[in-house]
């Protein structure tokens, strides 16, 4: 431990520590789509994104447990090479149906899906305009392309009119990334307002549908609430509400099979597992059929605002702002003594100043904990 680096890598560690801002992994065993076991204790989970409990299915993970069996545990190549495996294009031509588009491209991650896509199709002569709360993936793929990086204040739609008017003139090609359903505040872009500018200067419109697929627009996802809106190029993971790994994206053919030719984290990277691929499958099948269930979530998350009197949730996430690292660190402590998990975000995954409580409610959470926990929570606003 006397080399320079492990010197620096022990300085910075110090530094966030007294912060507040060192993370740590606790070791935790999902027991079902709600529960959780960390330190040998059962606490019942809002901090796990598997909105509709879909990881725990029988129908999903016996369909992934299947194609373990039948075609292994891992592509074995890039998707380009030996990794193709036929259940990767029927996913895609699943997802492309759900989601009325004309074609899919499904990627390792969700991370790697806007890390490759945004240097696709923008570069240095270009701008992205980029919501200043969308996630951190974004803002890698924005980085990695080389464009010119605008970012414009969250949800405005006049600043970002009048960004996009100023990039419009020396820009070639410009493209605007937002989130759907923000993945820290649950809040929604509002895709309407959002599309017509981009129509109106020509600029190409991602939207990161990660925590909108399956809970809202009966499922659709964000999009769904705005049927006016284009959509470009709509992302989302199959890691969250689908329950499983990987993501993908939704275009027009053409822009997939550029995609498919150039992304870099497609071409460079090994083609997601089949049992992923099977399991998005099942799962997607489960969100088609089941309004009951892809509305119950929202629904969950309702009853939590309307109990504390807090605005009335748009989606799953519900946050509940504490401001500084340590009293929600500390407030975290104070839920998990109660037998709730409900982990603390800090800087840099949000803006300094607005640590917090984000709370996601599922499918499965029953009515009693959820007032339990609006009880808990709203004694904990009153004493702090
Ligand atoms: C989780 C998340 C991602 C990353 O997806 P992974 O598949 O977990 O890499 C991307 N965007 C948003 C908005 C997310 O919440």
């Amino acid at each position: 431990m006397t080399d320079s680096l492990s010197a620096f890598a022990a300085a910075k560690l110090a530094e966030l520590d007294a912060a507040h801002l060192r993370r740590r992994l606790e070791p935790t065993r999902r027991l079902d789509g709600i529960w959780v076991e960390r330190a040998g204790r059962r606490l019942l989970s809002f901090s796990c994104n598997d909105y509709l409990n879909l990881s725990h299915h029988p129908q999903v993970t016996a369909a992934a447990a299947e194609a373990a069996r039948s075609f292994g545990a891992g592509a074995g190549a890039s998707r380009l090479v030996t990794g193709d495996h036929p259940l990767l294009s029927q996913l895609e031509a699943a997802l492309a149906a759900f989601k009325g588009a004309e074609a899919a491209c499904v990627f390792g991650s969700g991370y790697l899906a806007n890390a490759g896509i945004i240097p696709t199709v923008v570069g240095a002569t270009d701008v992205v305009l980029v919501d200043e709360l969308a996630h951190a993936c974004i803002w890698a793929g924005a980085q990695l392309s080389g464009a010119r990086i605008v970012r414009f204040a969250h949800n405005d739609v006049a600043d970002l009119a009048a960004r996009l008017a100023e990039a419009r003139g020396s820009a070639r090609h410009v493209l605007i990334a937002t989130d759907g359903v923000f993945s820290m505040d649950g809040d929604v872009a509002p895709l309407d307002a959002i599309s017509d500018l981009a129509r109106a200067h020509d600029a190409w419109l991602l939207v990161d549908d990660a925590h909108g697929l399956g809970v809202v627009g009966q499922g659709r996802g964000t999009a769904a609430l705005f049927p006016d809106a284009k959509v470009d190029l709509a992302m989302g993971t199959l890691s969250k509400a689908l329950g499983g790994y990987g993501a993908y994206v939704c275009a027009s053919a053409p822009v997939i099979d550029l995609l498919r030719t150039r992304a870099r984290t497609f071409v460079y990277s090994t083609g997601l597992p089949p049992a992923s691929a099977a399991a998005a499958l099942a799962a997607l099948d489960i969100v088609r059929a089941d309004a009951a269930l892809t509305a119950a979530p929202l629904a969950k998350a309702r009853r939590f605002t309307r109990a504390l009197g807090l605005p009335e949730a748009q989606s799953p996430i519900v946050p509940i702002l504490l401001g500084e690292a340590d009293r929600t660190l500390r407030a975290m402590q104070a839920l998990e003594d109660q037998g709730f998990l409900a982990v603390a975000i800090r800087p840099p995954t949000v803006p300094a100043g607005t640590a917090r409580l984000r709370l996601a409610f599922t499918a499965g959470h029953p009515d009693a904990e959820i007032d339990r926990l609006a009880r808990a929570v709203g004694s904990l606003l009153e004493t702090a």
